[in-house]
């Protein structure tokens, strides 16, 4: 065999093995936003589906776990859903939820027709006039319109705000929102629906059609799904990334690609990597649920801790891994500065993402309960590429996971310096 063919061998062999890691990862992409995992939120079980299926691949890569025969850690939460066909009707045309409307996420129900009630920033002191003399029967089967669009004053704004949860008590509420749709969890639920909504969407109507019932979950069981794979030494290093998202919403299904199947298809692929070594320290897998309730399954654990939470050498959060166009942010850089020159020393060195930011305290995410107590963690998400957040959109058609291999890389290497 002559110098070149034994190169481009090499060169084969090292191509395949690298997309083997983005392909795979594609893989538990697809899976876990499939339509039958229902956005794994609280809606037809989707995130007990979620759950079982880590739990499913853990076996397979025969990850120990800390309870005998399971990789689950139960808790319980409450959460707002809307599990029943949605109809939102304005002059004859029905609304797409998601699409054309987005649900408050504490909505509560409505049925039926009501007369819209604008309120704009002309007739706000006026409306709250009204309000206050006590003359709120006069809006009985009034939806009522709040359209802050016409102001930036942060005082008005701020009334807007107050009224529109104030109000939702009594009545439906339109909220004018002419931005992206963003959507979220509640644990709370008011007693009608706040329905956000394009102004044009309104154009010449005087009603509103509709049929909106949440149901509230008081007291739902979910999990985190924790595996290890044993070090050498008694000191543990924990991935972790959220595995839940938003569920649905009626119809619509909030698929959650890069927030945070992403982050999960990382964790995986991390754990298949470290599954038949013996690395240096214990590697602790740790796949939370309700982050999106309010960080709860992070919460959880540090509560009910498997082991001291002295033995951590570090907690490596993610969250948001799709794409890395722009590079990363490193939450709790500021804090863990030595850490923080590691990693940017390696991805200086082998030429991985095009830029690692630094970035402060931040409770965005599962790191924080950590954080707080004093366990070292990152918090690491990826920047650039596509905008889709807490929306439909963010579907893993049309997620890139563009710098996946040589975050995968980055992220081995980072390990290696403990
Ligand atoms: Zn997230």
């Amino acid at each position: 065999m002559n110098l070149l063919k034994l190169i481009l061998i090499i060169l084969t062999f090292f191509t395949v093995s690298i997309h083997a890691q983005r392909d795979e990862a594609l893989e538990i992409l697809n899976d876990l936003c499939a339509d039958d995992m229902y956005g794994r939120g609280y809606v037809k079980f989707g995130h007990i589906k979620a759950a079982k299926y880590i739990q499913e691949y853990y076996k397979k890569i025969k990850l120990k776990s800390f309870k005998k025969g399971t990789y689950l850690q139960p808790f319980k939460i409450k959460a707002n859903t809307f599990p029943n066909d949605l109809e939102v009707t304005v002059n004859g045309i029905t609304l797409m939820e998601g699409e054309d409307y987005m649900l408050d996420p504490a909505s509560g129900s409505a049925n039926g027709k009501f007369k819209l009630e604008i309120v704009d920033n002309r007739s706000i002191n006026d409306f709250i006039s009204k309000l206050s003399y006590s003359k709120i029967t006069n809006l009985k089967g009034r939806a009522i319109v709040l359209n802050s669009s016409t102001t930036n004053n942060v005082d008005t704004l701020k009334i807007f705000n107050d009224l529109k949860i104030g109000l939702s008590q009594l009545y439906p509420v339109i909220w004018i929102n002419n931005d992206k749709f963003t959507w979220s969890v509640s644990k709370d639920a008011s007693e009608f629906p706040i329905i956000e909504i394009r102004d044009s969407m309104l154009q010449n109507a005087d009603s509103i059609s509709l049929k909106i019932s949440n149901h509230f979950l008081n007291d739902i069981t979910t999990h985190n799904v924790i595996g290890k794979v044993n070090g050498k030494k008694n000191k543990t290093i924990i991935v972790s990334a959220h595995y839940d998202h938003l569920g649905m919403m009626g119809e619509a299904i909030f698929p959650g690609a890069n927030d945070n199947a992403s982050g999960i298809a990382m964790l995986l692929s991390l754990a298949k990597y470290y599954s038949n070594k013996t690395p240096k320290y214990n590697m602790v897998f740790m796949a939370f649920g309700a982050e999106e309730v309010g960080i709860l399954g992070s919460k959880y654990y540090v509560e009910h801790p498997y082991f001291d939470l002295d033995e951590i050498k570090f907690v490596v959060n993610l969250d948001i891994m799709g794409t890395g166009d722009e590079g990363i942010t490193v939450v709790n850089g500021v804090q863990h500065k030595k850490q923080f020159k590691e990693l940017s020393k390696i991805n200086q060195d082998k030429n991985y993402l095009a830029k690692i930011k630094i970035r402060g305290r931040a409770s965005n995410s599962d790191h924080y309960w950590f954080s707080q107590l004093g366990v070292p963690a990152f918090f690491i998400y990826t920047m650039g590429g596509i905008k889709a957040y807490h929306d439909v959109y963010d579907c893993s058609a049309t997620l890139p996971l563009t710098e996946f291999n040589d975050l995968y890389q980055l992220l081995i290497d980072f390990v290696d310096t403990f």
